[in-house]
């Protein structure tokens, strides 16, 4: 799968994943495309909007958001739903040896 440069990945826990989290925040955690800092923005799609695809609940049309450190902007997609340890395994399979791949 290619994607342009200023895609990045973004997951958003819920359910066993989020148990650490205060539960009114529900956010979209991501890697900037542009500078490589992590990030996070309120998720504004709905349940809804998630389909399941490649094993995943996922959000392809992602979101649009902002960088804080290097301001600039960037699409998260897809969003990725993660809620529980077997999905967080896969996920980092799946999507982070991808990214961990293109930074060598
Ligand atoms: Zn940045």
């Amino acid at each position: 799968m290619s994607r342009s440069s200023i895609e990045t990945v973004g997951v958003r826990y819920t359910g066993w994943a989020a148990l650490n989290r205060d539960p009114l925040e529900d956010v979209v955690e991501y890697t900037c495309p542009h500078c490589g800092a992590k990030g996070a923005k309120a998720a504004r799609r709905p349940r809804s909007a998630y389909h399941f695809t490649d094993g995943f609940l996922q959000d392809l049309q992602g979101e649009a958001g902002t960088c804080r450190e290097c301001k600039q902007s960037l699409r998260v997609a897809p969003v990725v739903l993660v809620h529980d340890r077997d999905e967080q395994r896969r996920f980092n399979a799946v999507f982070l040896a991808d990214l961990d791949l293109s930074k060598n």
